[in-house]
C-alpha cells in the first residue's frame, strides 16, 4: 500500500496533467470530467483537495473570470486577463502594462501593491466584426485570444 502522502502526490499528478490536456483555463468541474474519461469514478473532492494543494504551492494559479466559477490555469508569468463577455473568450494581459501600472501607483500614488490581480471585460475582436454571430456561451478559451501564448 503506498503512504497516504504518496497518494496525494500521484493524485495532484493526474490533475496537473488534465490541466496540461485540457490546455487553457478550465474550471474543477472540467478537470473532473477530464479524468473521468481516463479512470470513471474519480472522486470530485479529490480534484478540488489537488487543486487546492497545486495552488498553494504556486504550480496552478485560480482566477475568476467575472461571475462564474473559479478557473485553474497552469502557472505562468501572466496572472491578469482580459474577458470577451459575448463569447467569454480569454486573453492574457502583458506583463509589463501591470508592471507599469503597479509603479503608477507607487511613485504617483505613494501606494505599494502587494497583490495584483487585473480583470477587464469588454468586447473581443472576432465578437465585435460579427455583432450577430452566433455564440457559444460556454466560457471556453480560443486560443487565438491569447495576446500572448503562454510556455
Ligand atoms: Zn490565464
Ligand atoms: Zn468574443
Amino acid at each position: 500500500m503506498l503512504a497516504p502522502g504518496m497518494r496525494r502526490t500521484a493524485q495532484r499528478t493526474m490533475v496537473y496533467d488534465a490541466i496540461v490536456r485540457l490546455g487553457r483555463h478550465c474550471t474543477a468541474e472540467e478537470i473532473a470530467a477530464e479524468l473521468h474519461k481516463g479512470k470513471p469514478g474519480f472522486p470530485r473532492s479529490t480534484v478540488y483537495r489537488a487543486l487546492e494543494a497545486l495552488t498553494a504551492s504556486g504550480s496552478v494559479y485560480a482566477t475568476h473570470l467575472g461571475d462564474g466559477p473559479t478557473h485553474y490555469e497552469l502557472a505562468s508569468g501572466d496572472h491578469h486577463h482580459a474577458v470577451c463577455q459575448v463569447c467569454g473568450g480569454v486573453m492574457h494581459i502583458q506583463e509589463e502594462l501591470i508592471t507599469e501600472l503597479e509603479s503608477h501607483l507607487e511613485q504617483g500614488h505613494h501606494f505599494r501593491p502587494v497583490r495584483t490581480e487585473v480583470l477587464v471585460v469588454g468586447v473581443c475582436d472576432t465578437c465585435s466584426r460579427n455583432p450577430g454571430r452566433p455564440v457559444n456561451r460556454r466560457r471556453t478559451i480560443d486560443p487565438t485570444h491569447h495576446v500572448k501564448e503562454t510556455a
